[in-house]
């Protein structure tokens, strides 16, 4: 089989974060984040996000750190306002809401996975009763699950409408690297200088063994957070073992480099896919990862060829997302067995 454009997160782990992870298994270091790799990863990600005052915490995985960051935004009786294909929506088993006892998710819509900044003036303006969740918090996802970025000055916007209107704002940077490469912005002006208060920083997806950052640009926001990821059993005894990997991804750009090529492995397959009659880009592809309409036989023949990916939208979508460790050979490959399938799928006797 073939995991290679399944996810992000069917690579290994890269060089330079499995250099720091074996660097940091020598000898002994205090426990639950009072070592020194911890100390080095949080400057490393406040020097990154030019944010001196930025808190740091560090969590297994991505549904972690949005549900304890979203949590520590509101109160139960709270609701938060995603894009309808969100994560925290979609893919989390209900973890903010179960993290933060019960505050519900409000549904914006967008084109191509971005919340349209007007959604948020709406989903506030629709009741004002007591008997609704009163809004607290707009979240974005950078880059988004449609393979999208946001601009600046569109994250501008969004941040702009929610504090007219008194709401949080947080970020779902699973794929943030992805979203920096493609825009060439700095890390601050995709963050905090266009209004992000709060982001869970992404670190597996980039090429990192485990674990995912929360970054607290506004440091009161993260009063007794270490208490929140404790109870929730995010807090890593061994810490050194989740922060080491970020002083390896952190130094001399590396997660920009392999984050580029990643992107530019998306580009190059969604180049091929353009050349192939019948195939439809679903979506702009601006980072690492591309949705295209293929027919469902066609689908399932590819994956007869061991080639694993998971369908989107509907049964003729298709995801293909590429990682630090593809290729240019494995998106030739793809491509390939995909022409290959079309000709077999137009051999084959219709069935009636
Ligand atoms: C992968 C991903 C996450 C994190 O998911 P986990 O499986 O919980 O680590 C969060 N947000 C987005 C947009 C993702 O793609």
């Amino acid at each position: 089989m073939r995991y290679d454009f399944a996810s992000d997160n069917t690579a290994g782990i890269c060089p330079e974060a499995l250099e720091a992870l074996l660097a940091a298994d020598r000898g002994c270091q205090a426990s639950y984040g009072m070592d020194d790799w911890t100390a080095q990863a949080s400057d490393a990600i406040r020097q990154a996000f030019a944010c001196p005052q930025a808190e740091v915490f560090f969590v297994f995985n991505g549904t972690a750190a949005n549900s304890l960051a979203l949590a520590s935004l509101c109160q139960s009786y709270h609701s938060v306002i995603c894009h309808e294909q969100a994560h925290v929506e979609t893919d989390e088993c209900g973890g903010p809401e179960f993290f933060s006892n019960g505050t519900k998710l409000l549904l914006g819509r967008g084109a191509n996975g971005k919340l349209d900044a007007n959604e948020i003036d709406r989903l506030v303006a629709r009741r004002s009763d007591i008997h609704y969740p009163k809004p607290k918090v707009v979240t974005l996802t950078q880059s988004t699950e449609s393979g999208t970025v946001y601009t600046p000055a569109e994250l501008r916007e969004v941040c702009a409408h929610a504090k007219r209107l008194g709401l949080h704002t947080h970020m779902d940077g699973a794929r943030f690297a992805n979203a920096l490469a493609s825009l060439g912005c700095s890390p601050a002006e995709l963050s905090w200088r266009a209004g992000i208060e709060v982001m869970s920083l992404g670190g597996t997806k980039q090429g990192m063994p485990v674990g995912e950052a929360i970054v607290f640009f506004e440091p009161t926001l993260a009063e007794d957070f270490a208490y929140r990821c404790k109870q929730a059993g995010q807090l890593a005894s061994k810490m050194r073992y989740l922060s080491a990997p970020w002083v390896g991804m952190l130094q001399e750009g590396v997660w920009l480099r392999h984050a580029a090529h990643a992107n530019a492995m998306a580009t190059r397959l969604a180049e091929g896919l353009r050349q192939i009659p019948g195939i439809e880009l679903l979506f702009p592809v601006e980072a690492n990862a591309v949705f295209a309409r293929i027919d469902g036989r066609v689908q399932e023949r590819l994956k007869a060829r061991g080639w694993v990916f998971y369908g989107f939208i509907n049964e003729s979508g298709a995801r293909f997302v590429s990682s630090w460790a593809t290729q240019p050979d494995d998106v030739d490959a793809l491509l390939q067995a995909l022409r290959e399938a079309i000709i077999e799928t137009m051999a084959a006797p219709s069935v009636r």
